[in-house]
């Protein structure tokens, strides 16, 4: 099932980004994120050549200090790489009520904008603000990180829609591990809408048996035991130990933790690995993946509302197939999920 992956950007073969050693391979995120990359950057270049200006990814900031700072600045440096224009859109103040006026304004004027392609918002927004402040106001054609309910609702029906890229780097790096999912049991630790829920969706879209587990599931060894695939996010180092898993399994980490200055996953790394069959890095695995996917998602949605505005056929590159990262105005009917 390849209805996750971007468009141009694949297919690799199964071990691609893989290391070995005498424990679990550890699949790397960086060099598939270096391929997706080069994909992105050759379609920016052909966009900016067609459209005579390059893509556009805005990102709205409540203040710079934010802590989800050093994140956006990383994804406006690596948007500048590939030749994305990068539009930082700062939304200081204090006052929480005024700041969530002008944050939902800034957001709608970028959605009208016609040279702004997608827009990504500082998560979590600062206290006192509503994040229906943010959803409330986005263009659904340019939330290229799936927050939107139209996008969340086209996932949920089995439609085409951006998805968080955290979590289709999660299950890229599935995909990429070359662990069979369909007939496969999977397990999700976490819930959020951002991450766990989608993930699940997309596992179950795939055709895995998909179960979530939460902080009030009472016996979580017992399901992970039984899991041939287990996608952990939680935000709680350690959580997952190896005698917690089947031989064999494949595990995704998604967590990220910083423990004693060292950046670490929700899976104790040195048990897991003597059990799994593969096993994500933290840092390096599912983390580099992510900011390239969502480039990814920013060039299609250019695309996309390039095509919309009715420009020429042939500067657009086609916009069906398997991209995962489409807008919604390709789907009419949903998948089967029989
Ligand atoms: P969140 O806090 O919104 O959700 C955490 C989820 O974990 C909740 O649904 C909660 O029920 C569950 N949980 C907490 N404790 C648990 C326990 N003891 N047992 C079972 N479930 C438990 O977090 P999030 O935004 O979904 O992020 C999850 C993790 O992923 C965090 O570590 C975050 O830093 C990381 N993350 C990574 C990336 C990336 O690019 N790799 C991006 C976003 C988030």
């Amino acid at each position: 099932m390849r209805s996750w992956r971007p468009a141009n950007y694949g297919p690799l073969s199964a071990d691609a980004g893989m290391t070995t050693d005498t424990g679990a391979r550890l699949p790397e995120g960086a060099p598939i994120a270096d391929e997706i990359r080069e994909g992105v950057a050759d379609d920016v270049a052909a966009f900016t050549a067609a459209q005579g200006h390059a893509p556009c990814l805005a990102v709205v900031v409540c203040g710079r200090s934010a802590p989800s700072m050093v994140y956006l600045d990383r994804i406006l440096k690596a948007s500048a790489a590939v030749g994305i224009e990068g539009r930082l859109v700062d939304v200081p103040g204090d006052d929480p009520v005024t700041q969530a006026e002008e944050l939902a304004a800034a957001v709608r004027m970028l959605s009208a904008d016609d040279q702004v392609a997608g827009i990504i918002a500082q998560m979590p927004v600062p206290a006192g603000i509503s994040i229906r402040t943010v959803i409330d106001a986005i263009d659904p054609a340019k939330d290229i990180d799936g927050i939107h309910p139209l996008n969340a609702g086209l996932l949920r029906l089995g439609f085409e829609g951006f998805v968080p890229a955290t979590a289709h780097a999660a299950l890229e790096m599935l995909e990429r591990s070359g662990a069979p999912i369909v007939g496969a049991e999977a397990v999700v630790i976490g819930r959020s809408p951002v991450v766990g829920m989608p993930v699940a969706f997309m596992l179950a879209k795939a055709g895995a048996t998909t179960t979530v587990c939460h902080s009030k599931t009472l016996d979580l060894a017992a399901h992970t035991r039984a899991a041939d695939i287990v996608v952990v996010a939680a935000g709680r180092p350690g959580l997952v130990t190896g005698d917690m898993l089947k031989p064999g399994a494949v595990v995704i980490d998604v967590g990220i933790n910083v423990v004693d200055g060292h950046l670490v996953g929700d899976v104790d790394f040195a048990s897991a690995r003597e059990v799994a069959s593969a096993i994500t890095p933290v840092p390096g695995g599912v983390g580099p993946l992510t900011n390239a996917l969502l480039l990814a998602h920013l060039v299609r949605a250019a695309q996309r509302q390039a095509a919309a505005r009715g420009s020429p056929a042939g500067n657009v590159p086609p916009a069906t197939g398997p991209a995962s990262a489409t807008g919604p105005a390709s789907a009419t009917r949903p998948a089967s999920n029989a």
